[in-house]
């Protein structure tokens, strides 16, 4: 790796939206799995992949081995280790001091908020997932028409703690939704034919009126709303997620001033960053995309922030599950950061001061004002 500016290497970490870390130790197929979106493809292997070069080269020496250690090799230390030893060594590595995290997907056991703080040495915050809450409302048994009080009720306990909420409308319906904030007997109707279709058990929201209205309950309660945007697993239809597709939603809410996080965004982060720029009230981040483009992350990081403001800019790993993936994020992160102003510095575009102060910023600063963590840390 590229010597880092010393004030990019020492700063601490907001990470803005990450999950959990995983239970148990992961072998080499859990490893193929999980490094990226992917499904994966017969007879090959998701490590011949940008993110599988840089896995390979920056994770094996924090678990005392040699860079592009074999696979097998790189899953029996991880196992001699075992998992706590293993997520201790990788989240402290990423040098994060407070992380937002995402309690709405849980595939298997993962840590909670709190456990992966500890693991971290980092504050651990809570981001609460609003079709989360929406569905455990209807799990329990509420009908159509009590539907609207029962999910403001249960999201108004649910973030007691939290700092903020988050929208997979994305995965759902798409970004393409209304402005308005639905009447509470559109959001009646709504409900009613969702449960009508819902299969029994399982009961999972996709609906233009029911997404928009849990965005809006997420505004009431003035706390960020975080948009998924941008490229996910095949679940997503990535024509539909486009944030260009969110600005009449931006443009109502932006004079409550509520912020709104727009997560991950590739490819569209150039959309992102011009989001940013004309609404006040809008952050962008290029998380998960930063591990998965490996070596062209500063690429990337460049182009988000060709129009993005400096002060709208903020940090997350979207790291799920692999410890590794933590600390992937952070330190590519740091890389492209210290490349970028490496490169203005070079050209006199600012002072070493101002590259200072602009780190700060892009890698905590921003994330306390948005999500107001500075009484909390
Ligand atoms: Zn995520």
């Amino acid at each position: 790796m590229a010597d880092l500016l010393p004030y990019v290497a020492g700063q601490p970490l907001v990470d803005h939206h990450c999950h959990g870390v995983l239970r148990r130790d992961a072998d080499v197929a859990t490893l193929e799995s999980m490094l990226s979106e992917g499904a994966g493809f017969p007879g090959g292997s998701a490590f011949d992949s940008q993110a599988g070069f840089m896995f390979r080269r920056l994770c094996p020496p924090v678990l005392g081995l040699p860079r592009h250690a074999e696979l097998d090799d790189y899953a029996a230390r991880r196992a001699e280790l075992g998992s706590t030893e293993v997520s201790k060594r990788f989240l402290v590595a990423a040098g994060a001091s407070a992380l937002c995290v995402d309690t709405g997907y849980v595939p298997e056991p993962v840590t909670s908020p709190a456990e992966l703080g500890d693991l971290a040495g980092a504050t651990a915050h809570e981001i609460v997932r609003l079709e989360r809450v929406a569905e455990d409302v209807v799990a329990a048994g509420v009908g159509a028409d009590g539907f609207a009080d029962a999910v403001r009720s249960a999201l108004a306990t649910r973030t007691a703690a939290a700092v903020g909420v988050k929208s997979i409308a994305a995965y759902r319906t798409g970004l393409d939704l209304g402005a308005e904030r639905p009447a509470d007997s559109e959001v009646a109707t709504a409900a009613g034919r969702w449960l009508a279709d819902a299969q029994p058990g399982t009961p999972r929201l996709a609906d233009e009126t029911l997404q928009r209205f849990l965005v809006w309950c997420g505004v009431d309660l003035r706390l960020p709303v975080q948009f998924h945007v941008g490229y996910g697993d095949s679940d997503v239809d990535l024509h539909r997620c486009n944030p260009l597709l969110l600005t009449p939603l931006l443009r109502a809410i932006e004079p409550t001033g509520v912020p709104v996080m727009l997560l991950h965004n590739y490819p569209y982060h150039r959309e992102a960053g011009y989001l940013a720029q004309v609404f006040p009230h809008v952050y962008v981040d290029a998380g998960l995309a930063t591990h998965n483009l490996g070596a062209r992350a500063p690429a990337l990081l460049a182009e988000a922030l060709e129009l993005a403001p400096f002060g709208k800019f903020v940090y997350s790993s979207d790291a799920f599950g692999l410890p590794e993936l933590y600390y992937l994020g952070a330190a590519l992160f740091r890389t492209a950061l210290s490349a970028f102003l490496q490169t203005g510095l070079e050209q006199d575009l600012y002072t070493e001061r101002t590259a200072a102060r602009l780190t700060r910023m892009l890698c905590a600063d921003n994330a306390k004002r948005a999500y107001r963590l500075g009484d909390q840390m």
